[in-house]
């Protein structure tokens, strides 16, 4: 990948492989304003989760410290988009299709709501893996090196809660089996 130079509007077009600045640079800011919105879901879906896991004190207690985390990512992105300029007050979070489906999952009160949560978790921090992956990339090719830093410290936080839920997942799933033979987990 080469950046062109930006006044670069020769008779022969633009050469395979090159990129303009500008392009990378208006990818990376939208992409921040869709990671502002990412994380308002983040905050409200784990506010969401935190609640009636008494039975489930360490999923309860990592949820707390990514809430925690969700919150100071949110707050990292907005500060990035006004170094940027761009306004935060003017920030109209969009609200992506899988995120709302993962939110109609989780909305499905059940027996086995915790599951479905732990699952839909899952699911939504790859979702924020991919996306700070991107921002990543578009950050370093805007040449806009402290976006780039702000999104690798983010990912780092984001796949340690993902590997957090795949390496918890068998025993919560134990849990429950044992809650519902007690009877304190409705069937
Ligand atoms: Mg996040
Ligand atoms: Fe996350």
């Amino acid at each position: 990948m080469q950046q062109t130079s930006t006044s670069s509007t020769g008779m022969s077009g633009p050469q395979p492989g090159t990129f303009r600045v500008e392009d990378a640079r208006e990818m990376m800011i939208s992409g921040l304003r869709n990671a502002h919105g990412l994380e308002q879901q983040a905050i409200e879906m784990l506010e969401r989760n935190s609640e009636r896991l008494e039975h489930y004190p360490e999923l309860q207690a990592r949820i707390a410290q990514h809430l925690k985390e969700s919150r100071q990512q949110q707050a990292l992105v907005a500060q990035a988009l006004e170094d940027l300029g761009e306004s935060p007050s003017t920030l109209k979070d969009t609200v992506m299709g899988l995120v709302q489906n993962v939110q109609m999952m989780t909305h499905a009160a059940a027996s086995d709501e915790v599951l479905k949560n732990s699952f839909a978790g899952y699911a939504f921090e790859h979702f924020e893996i991919a996306s700070y992956t991107a921002l990543m990339v578009m950050a370093r090719a805007a040449g806009e090196a402290r976006v780039e830093q702000v999104a690798q410290q983010i990912l780092a936080q984001e796949e340690e809660m993902a590997s957090w839920l795949e390496q918890h997942l068998p025993e919560i799933v134990s849990q429950h089996l044992v809650l519902m033979q007690s009877g304190e987990q409705k069937r």
